[in-house]
């Protein structure tokens, strides 16, 4: 998010930005050469331009810091508009402080760079909607091999990951097949990192459980690498 929030810095112009982002938290005055504390409006005219430039850049940095701080919570790292993901024909409502998480892996290609997961990401969705006849791909959030949290069906909306436990969940996928690819440590990291978010923003309860599918259906999912990863976790039960 710290990424997105800095590219729309560089291509909005400042007061739309501040207007945007924190419209409902902090609203700033401003006016079309930028941001501008009411104080300084009663400035005599024979201070320097420059010093008005000056508070203006630091109410801006300000903001910035601010926002990022509210935004940084409950965000994932790549949009599903940024993959290119393709919108869902219909979605479910998931409650909020569900109690449980289920990691997953796709079973699939691994991917280690954005352009790559990209196009797996293109693809795991389309198999899910043309071949499965799902609406949508079928995970909340999904980890490429380049330590990239990717937005799935996101929160609050049900996924389809792990039948009747589809309601009472979110589902974390890893792009790859995991009995023989590999969990990096900023993968592992982006997982805990999301695990913390949804938390922190109330997705599933601070005392949630952890299971890997193959704990809820019959299935070998997520492979014997995370499998023996995830055991290890603290919200991990047996
Ligand atoms: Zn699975």
């Amino acid at each position: 998010m710290r990424y997105k929030a800095l590219k729309e810095i560089e291509e909005t112009p400042i007061f739309i930005f501040v207007d945007f982002i924190c419209l409902d938290k902090a609203p700033v005055p401003v006016d079309r050469f930028g941001i501008k504390a009411p104080q300084r409006r009663r400035t005599s005219s024979s201070e320097p331009l420059q010093s008005i430039v000056v508070v203006s850049k630091v109410a801006l940095l300000l903001a910035v810091l601010v926002c990022s701080q509210y935004t940084a919570q409950g965000v994932y790292d790549v949009s599903k508009a940024e993959w290119g993901g393709r919108a869902p024909r219909w979605t479910v409502a998931l409650g909020n402080y569900l109690g449980y998480a289920i990691i997953h892996h796709t079973a699939g290609s691994y991917c280690e760079t954005r352009a790559a997961c990209r196009a797996v990401l293109r693809s795991v969705q389309n198999y899910h909607m043309d071949s499965l006849g799902w609406p949508d791909i079928g995970y909340n959030f999904l980890i490429g091999g380049d330590g990239s949290v990717y937005e799935g069906r996101g929160w609050n909306r049900m996924g389809a990951h792990a039948a009747e436990w589809n309601l009472y969940s979110i589902g974390i996928s890893f792009l790859g097949n995991y009995n023989w690819d590999t969990l990096e440590p900023n993968m592992i990291a982006a997982a805990k990192k999301l695990l913390n978010d949804a938390v922190n923003r109330g997705q599933i309860s601070s005392g949630y459980v952890l299971y890997g599918h193959r704990q809820v259906s019959a299935t070998e999912c997520a492979g014997t690498h995370i499998w023996n990863e995830i055991r290890g976790w603290s919200h991990w039960s047996g």
